[in-house]
């Protein structure tokens, strides 16, 4: 039997015996194949995101939306504030987009037909046509990058090494089982071939293993050095009137946070932002900066915070307070902090923001 037949066979058995539960599933070995929307929805929103923070969104989402019709026709504003703490809005948008579009026609069944689908790139194409509808795809993402460097023992350094791990990763790819066999090396990086100290004494390649037997597998995969991560300046405000209502606004469709509801503010620059106040007032400036990482840059946002009786902002308008969980994880940090300078710092009115937050939602 050839090397490739055994190392997916050995695969397949632990995979059978091993395999993670997970809502967006089938069993192992299955008659049956997973549907398509939720493999779909599940890796989108698996996306730079861990599988415990996923599961609650997943179920909620299903529950809210049972299929891709429904979720087709949910307002844009509800898909927006449920996806709310999932982070990477462009996806929550190209989510709704892509759910119009297959709505209509359908899942295509082959990974050309997907990736021409909005939000769909080349590994959750590959994955939705592994484990839906069963065709030999090679799924690659960071985990069986890993898995494939070690197991066969390259040694130079990612990005540049993707194209041969990649050819390694086709070279298992079984003709049936296609899905299962995706699955389970998804699971074999997340829970064995792990980071930094992987298990191999639990491993079913171990036998197969070149950088195990060279003793190196933990130094693998070799990486480039990371540039280091911009810090970024903005100024937010946040405003509340005497009636409890707050002062937001939606930001612009496009861009970071798109669509979403947030502070009125400046734009987040490297230089120190320049934007006045939404409406003259007595601004109180807060004593530290609100902080957020983002995937390319991180965050210092300045927060002022005013209680007013009534005012005309040139920018965002009054509203009812939200939920916390109905805004992004930066607005909501300072969201928070704005209501709590007014319910400490302006005195008045302890137990508005508690009356006004309504229920939490994720
Ligand atoms: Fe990864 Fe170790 Fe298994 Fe090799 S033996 S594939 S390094 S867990």
């Amino acid at each position: 039997m050839p090397e490739s037949a055994k190392i997916g066979g050995n695969l397949l058995t632990w995979y059978d015996a091993q395999a993670r539960v997970l809502p967006w599933r089938v069993p192992p070995n299955s008659e049956q194949r997973a549907e398509p929307y939720h493999v779909w929805l599940s890796e989108i929103m698996l996306q730079q995101t861990t599988v415990a923070a996923v599961k609650p969104y997943f179920e909620a989402f299903t529950r809210r939306w049972p299929d891709v019709a429904a979720l087709a026709a949910a307002r844009d504003e509800d898909v927006l504030a449920a996806w709310a703490g999932l982070g990477y809005y462009a996806r929550a948008r190209n989510l709704l987009k892509c759910a119009r579009v297959v709505a209509q026609s359908g899942f295509p069944t082959d990974e050309a037909g997907l990736l021409a689908l909005p939000g769909i790139g080349p590994y959750t194409a590959a994955a939705i046509a592994a484990i839906a509808y069963g065709v030999p795809a090679v799924v690659m993402d960071g985990n069986i990058e890993r898995v494939m460097a070690r197991l066969f023992d390259e040694r130079e350094a990612l990005p540049a090494v993707k194209p041969k791990l990649k050819a390694r990763a086709a070279g298992l790819t079984p003709a049936k089982r296609a899905g299962d066999h995706a699955q389970a090396l998804m699971d074999l990086g997340a829970t064995i071939c792990i980071p930094k100290a992987p298990r191999c004494e639990r491993c079913p390649l171990q036998a197969h293993c070149v950088s195990f037997k060279a003793g190196v597998a933990a130094e693998l995969p070799k990486r480039l050095p990371k540039k280091p991560k911009p810090t970024r300046q903005g100024v937010a405000y946040f405003a509340r009137r005497a009636d409890g209502h707050v002062l937001l606004e939606t930001r612009p469709p496009k861009g970071l946070l798109g669509g979403m509801l947030g502070l009125v503010g400046s734009d987040w620059t490297e230089e120190t932002p320049v934007f006045d106040p939404p409406f003259a007032a007595q601004w109180q400036r807060h004593t530290k900066d609100i902080t957020h990482v983002f995937t390319h840059f991180n965050l210092n946002l300045t927060l002022y915070v005013a209680e007013i009786k009534a005012a005309n902002p040139r920018a965002g308008s009054f509203m009812p307070a939200p939920a916390p969980s109905d805004l992004p994880s930066i607005m909501r940090k300072a969201y928070e902090a704005g209501f709590l300078i007014c319910d400490i710092d302006c005195g008045a009115k302890l137990g508005q923001y508690g009356k006004n937050r309504g229920p939490k939602s994720g």
